[in-house]
């Protein structure tokens, strides 16, 4: 039977791109009276996070994405969770190594640098292979004995060309010659992406592999993994990446990724759902609006076109209002307050306005900006005395900056960034943050603006400033 599955690593925001792909793993799935499953990729220690992977499997749920097995369901191919199956890799690695398909590299950074400019130097064009760091056995051994830190890198060919098929793209060709002697054990003992995904793949009996084609690049080493293990490769697809409307790569410096962003601007799920099934599909019928049941009930994996299909919130925003208006009353009514009004949504909000109001009519002035999307904006209510024009943007433009580097939104890093950018440009700190009160609550006179950006998330928070800068 058909089985597919999506693999998010932990590591942020849950991402459009991460549903979009998904989606078409489910729909696929659902076509062939299979199952689809979700598995957490959490190898990367530093920056995974519980948090995260909470946040990416509720954002799915919200989404109407559903998945037979996974980390918080169980399921017979278990665990779910990359970081819960450190012996399995560990073991396949060993194989890897005894067979002789893998080995210790103990070349260190610097080795590695003057390996690499040698390289270029020779003008060879060559990816680093074994013979390039493969040392001595007595070196070997004297580092081994030394306790020197390794890597278990993979054999690669040398020369020659790999062929890969893609369910789309047909047969892709890759010189050997270019594929680096991949690192499949790091030196803390965590496996790589390309190992454990491989391992992965094989033993939850993975048959089709819908992926973003920023992974085609990856493909002949997974490949080669599979040989050396003597296992079956599942088909493979790479799906066009989502694309910003200037065409370039979607990415949170341009433009909102993160579906819990769509979620609080109040995008029905059914909507987003609905837009994420026409990047570089459609139904057979050409209609725009379509449910997830009556996707699936059409899908055909050949009708993805590979031109990069566009994220276009306005045009999202169209599709919602097509799913807004078919509703009744009655159900408007209830939608809008699941939204907006429900206790998890506003307790976080009411410590700070509880001492601030005297009547529940007053919350709405107080509180009305966590309930608004992008609203519209004039040059008259950023006026200040501390403020022309121009400072005024720069004031605002490194603000984004300094908020599109925060990893962790959490209130100490949003106030490190920010007040230390008044502090190097020599800003009183209230004057700094009068023009992040009129961009994020279109007014002053509300709670403290760091509380306020921490409630309503970094998308939403970055997309106001840049809103305020547009
Ligand atoms: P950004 O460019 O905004 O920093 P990112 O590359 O950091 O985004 P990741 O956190 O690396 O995003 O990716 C999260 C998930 O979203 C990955 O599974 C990745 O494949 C997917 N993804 C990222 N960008 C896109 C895109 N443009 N289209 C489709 N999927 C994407
Ligand atoms: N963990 C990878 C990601 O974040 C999975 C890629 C794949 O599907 O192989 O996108």
């Amino acid at each position: 039977t058909v089985r597919t599955r999506v693999a998010p690593s932990p590591t942020g925001d849950p991402h459009v791109g991460t549903a979009y792909i998904a989606l078409f793993n489910l729909a696929f799935a659902r076509q062939h009276g299979g199952e689809f499953i979700l598995r957490i990729e959490d190898t990367d220690q530093v920056r995974s996070t519980p948090e995260s992977e909470q946040a990416i499997l509720d954002s799915l749920r919200w989404l109407g994405i559903e998945w037979s097995e996974g980390p918080d369901v169980g399921g017979q191919y278990g665990p779910y969770r990359q970081s819960e199956r450190k012996d399995i890799y560990v073991e396949h690695v060993e194989q890897l190594l005894a067979s002789g398909y893998a080995f210790r590299c103990y070349r260190t950074a610097e080795e590695l640098d003057a390996i690499r400019s040698q390289l270029q130097q020779d003008g060879t064009n060559s990816a680093l292979k074994a013979s390039h760091l493969e040392l001595p056995a007595e070196e070997v051994a004297r580092r081994e004995a030394a306790g020197a830190p390794y890597v278990i890198r993979m054999r690669v060919p040398e020369e020659g060309v790999c062929v890969i098929n893609d369910m789309l793209r047909g047969s892709i060709e890759v010189e050997w010659s270019q594929v680096d002697a991949q690192i499949l054990m790091k030196s803390d003992g965590m496996p790589t992406y390309h190992l454990a995904n491989v391992v992965d793949d094989h033993l939850m009996a993975i048959t089709h592999v819908i992926r973003g084609e920023e992974w085609i690049s990856s493909a002949p080493k997974h490949k080669l993994l599979y040989e050396y293990f003597g296992w079956e490769m599942p088909t493979i697809c790479h799906m066009p990446l989502l694309r910003n409307p200037d065409k370039s790569k979607l990415s949170k410096r341009k433009n909102p990724t993160s579906i819990m962003f769509y979620e609080r601007m109040g995008f029905m799920p059914e909507a987003v759902l609905n837009y994420l099934g026409r990047m570089g599909w459609s139904m057979p019928d050409e209609r725009e609006k379509f449910s997830r049941d009556e996707m699936f009930s059409h899908f055909d994996i050949q009708r993805v076109s590979l031109g990069g299909p566009v994220f276009d919130m306005e045009k999202l925003r169209w599709v919602n209002s097509l799913w807004l208006r078919e509703l009744d009353a009655e159900t408007f009514a209830q939608r809008f307050a699941a939204w907006g009004l429900r206790p998890e949504r506003l307790i976080p909000i009411i410590p700070h306005i509880q001492p601030r109001v005297e009547v529940f009519s007053d919350v709405v002035p107080l509180a009305g900006h966590f309930l608004a999307g992008l609203t519209p904006l004039t040059a008259a209510q950023f006026e200040h005395k501390a403020y022309d024009e121009e400072r005024l943007l720069n004031v605002l433009q490194f603000g984004l900056w300094q908020l599109e580097s925060i990893r962790h939104w959490e209130p100490a890093e949003i106030e490190a960034a920010l007040f230390g950018l008044a502090k190097q440009m020599d800003i009183k700190i209230r004057d700094f943050l009068f023009p992040f009160f009129i961009a994020i609550a279109g007014t002053s006179a509300t709670i403290s603006v760091l509380d306020s950006m921490v409630i309503l998330g970094p998308d939403m928070s970055r997309a106001r400033v840049r809103h305020a800068l547009g």
